[in-house]
């Protein structure tokens, strides 16, 4: 059951928390949490890394 107000917020625990996708860590409540998204074939896809670092290493498939 997901709540629907709730976005990335207080609720996010491990388990349903984003992964990066350069590491594949968990991204709980991490400042330095950063997304980026992109419109391809009609939908919006999105990528969230855990810091710049991760961001600038992310290939872009
Ligand atoms: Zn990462």
């Amino acid at each position: 059951m997901v709540d629907p107000t709730s976005d990335l917020g207080e609720d996010v625990t491990e388990e349903n928390a984003p992964r990066c996708s350069t590491c594949g860590d968990p991204i709980v409540q991490d400042p330095t949490h950063r997304v980026i998204t992109w419109v391809e074939n009609d939908d919006v896809q999105t990528a969230h890394f855990c810091d710049d670092s991760c961001r600038s290493q992310w290939d872009g498939q």
